[in-house]
């Protein structure tokens, strides 16, 4: 790890791998395992992510929308590839580059076998996602009947998966309300399979569904956080290694004077003579201005600077204060020992937020 420059966050692909293959010791052996790359890999760069894991002979990707598949297979990704949220206009591109598509309405059901038929596709693999209590997308329980009928009169699809999403799988509070939606996808399951006349591949855990619910990992299961260093858990967060580290470098130091204001709207004023540093990097890199006024702190030389004042478009201002540095010298915004989890904690937000912010402007490095 040198010393950087400018701001990179650098990606330790090593660190990716050390968490692929935890997670597979937590999973049966015939468990498949599905990478969820969507959002840019979680903000990592999902082409070189999925390349790497790709090597690693991982079973499937998942991504949200239809140009995030486009991107992997431009980038040469061959494994499947599960699009989340494919959206009905995309459904020609979607086939034209083999992306499996999640369909969760008997209205996107419908849009997309009209397309597969048009297409003159034969068995297409579609993934039936049901609504277990998330209450976001999903067909509902009772509409197994009316699905598989659908199913059942075209030759253009095939149901290759069918799945859920759980809702509160990293609080062991709300254990009843998962093992209430384990048992509705179970029965669906059931009902579904018993129906259709063959067997759909069945899956329903993220991450934290994969760590605390062993019993509901069914033939694939499918992990984001955790692939990125995250275990959403004290317990669990030191078997992964996070494997991004945002580092940026002091640009300039001031000495300013007790009373001296600090950035727009002068919203920091020095109760004491005060040493400052601009950093370069701001909300349009992805640190939010809820960040600023003393919110969160990044690191200079292992000591914790707090952000002062209002978060500038390109830059941060951080107080120094007693601390032994000199213009060019390294910053830790969040990395494996300040973790992007403690960093967000200070805003009330998670480490899903504050890895996927991280804006295209910052340059990617890979530790390979
Ligand atoms: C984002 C997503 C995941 C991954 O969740 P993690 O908590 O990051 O493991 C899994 N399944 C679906 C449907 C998702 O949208």
């Amino acid at each position: 790890m040198e010393q950087v420059h400018e701001t990179v966050l650098e990606i330790d692909l090593k660190a990716l791998k050390h968490n692929f293959q935890y997670l597979k010791t937590r999973v049966q052996p015939n468990t498949k395992v599905l990478a969820v790359v969507k959002a840019f890999a979680y903000g990592n760069d999902a082409a070189e992510i999925a390349r790497y894991l790709e090597n690693l002979e991982v079973d499937y990707f998942a991504v949200a929308y239809t140009q995030e598949g486009v991107a992997l297979r431009d980038a040469g990704i061959k494994t499947p590839i599960l699009v989340l949220h494919p959206q009905s206009a995309n459904f020609k591109t979607l086939i034209a580059r083999c992306l499996e598509p999640s369909l969760y309405s008997h209205f996107v059901l419908r849009e997309f076998i009209a397309v597969a038929e048009a297409e003159k596709q034969h068995h297409y693999p579609v993934h039936i996602k049901f609504n277990t209590g998330l209450n976001r997308l999903g067909f509902d329980p009772q509409d197994v009947a009316s699905v598989v009928t659908s199913l059942k009169k075209t030759e253009s699809v095939i149901a290759k998966s069918i799945f859920s999403h759980l809702a509160a799988s990293e609080d062991l509070r709300e254990k009843l309300f998962t093992n209430n939606q384990i048992k509705t996808f179970t029965s669906i399951s059931e009902t579904f399979t018993a129906a259709i006349g063959y067997k759909p591949m069945l899956h329903l855990c993220n991450t934290s569904g994969i760590l605390n619910y062993p019993e509901a990992h069914f033939d694939m299961v499918r992990s984001g956080i955790g692939l990125y260093g995250f275990g959403n858990s004290e317990k669990e967060d030191v078997h992964f290694k996070p494997i991004a580290s945002l580092k940026t470098i002091i640009s300039q130091i001031h000495t300013i004077p007790k009373g001296a204001s600090v950035g727009y709207n002068r919203a920091f004023i020095a109760s004491k003579k005060t040493t400052t540093a601009t950093i370069p990097i701001g909300h349009a890199d992805g640190i939010g201005r809820q960040y600023g006024n003393g919110k969160a702190c990044v690191f200079v030389n292992n000591k914790p600077a707090p952000i002062i004042g209002n978060v500038c478009m390109d830059m941060i201002m951080i107080d120094i204060t007693g601390i032994s540095c000199q213009e060019g010298d390294e910053v830790i915004v969040f990395n494996q020992a300040h973790t992007a989890h403690s960093f967000a904690q200070g805003v009330n937000s998670i480490s899903y937020e504050i890895i996927t912010a991280i804006s295209q402007r910052v340059k990617r490095v890979f530790l390979k």
